[in-house]
């Protein structure tokens, strides 16, 4: 079978790949099927859930290439700020441009609105929602969340967006910290990719 990942990212696509392929499943990506990234791409997370925004990239995709597709979003939940920046972590700042200022302001911004938490009220957790279109008549779901709290000075020049400024519970250090392996065994994105891998390799 030839499956979709309707993700532009080198990154999460190595990830996808490691656990995902397998004899009987083909991963293919946007670009392998010539499919540019166009603006209605870039309108399509505009829900309130990661689920909804997941559901609607791989219905896009799915409609798009003719073949299944699988799509993912994630975002950071902040425990004192009743879950934000969640599904605007992306844009938590408003900034535009190159994504290392959009970090940068995202990251500060963060910083800014949990000044003067105490560490015990600093509680975080990456989500990850995966979603599959096209294989059966219904949509397959997965999630995955890894709890961690907010460190009040970034740790670490590692991974990408929120990570120096998370503390994994699991790991002892932030993901800024962590090397990718070690990172993808307990990330949100690591867990929701092994359980989607799960439903596939059981239908055989
Ligand atoms: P997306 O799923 O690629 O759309 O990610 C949305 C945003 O959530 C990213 O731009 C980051 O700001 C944040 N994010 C998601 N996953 C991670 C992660 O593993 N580490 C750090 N930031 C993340």
């Amino acid at each position: 079978m030839r499956l979709l990942v309707a993700t532009r990212n080198p990154g999460k696509q190595a990830e996808f790949r490691a656990v995902v392929e397998s004899p009987d499943i083909t991963l293919v990506f946007p670009d392998d099927l010539g499919l540019v990234e166009t603006e209605e791409e870039s309108a399509l997370e505009v829900h309130d859930t990661f689920g909804a925004n997941a559901h609607a990239k791989a219905a896009w995709f799915a409609a798009l290439a003719g073949v299944p597709a699988l799509a993912d979003d994630s975002g950071l939940e902040v425990d004192a700020l009743g879950g934000a920046p969640g599904v605007h972590s992306k844009r938590f700042a408003g900034a535009t441009g190159r994504d290392a200022d959009v970090t940068a302001a995202n990251n500060a911004l963060l910083l800014e609105r949990l000044h003067g938490v105490p560490v015990d009220a600093r509680g975080a957790q990456f989500r990850c929602a995966l979603s599959l279109v096209g294989l059966d008549d219904e949509e397959i779901r997965a999630d995955g969340v890894v709890r961690g709290r907010i460190v009040e000075v970034p740790c670490g020049t590692g991974g990408f967006g929120y990570d120096p400024l998370f503390f994994s519970d699991e790991l002892g250090c932030t993901f800024g910290e962590a090397d990718a392996a070690a990172k993808h065994r307990v990330s949100h994105r690591g867990r929701a990719i092994r359980a989607i891998a799960q439903v596939l390799g059981s239908r055989g």
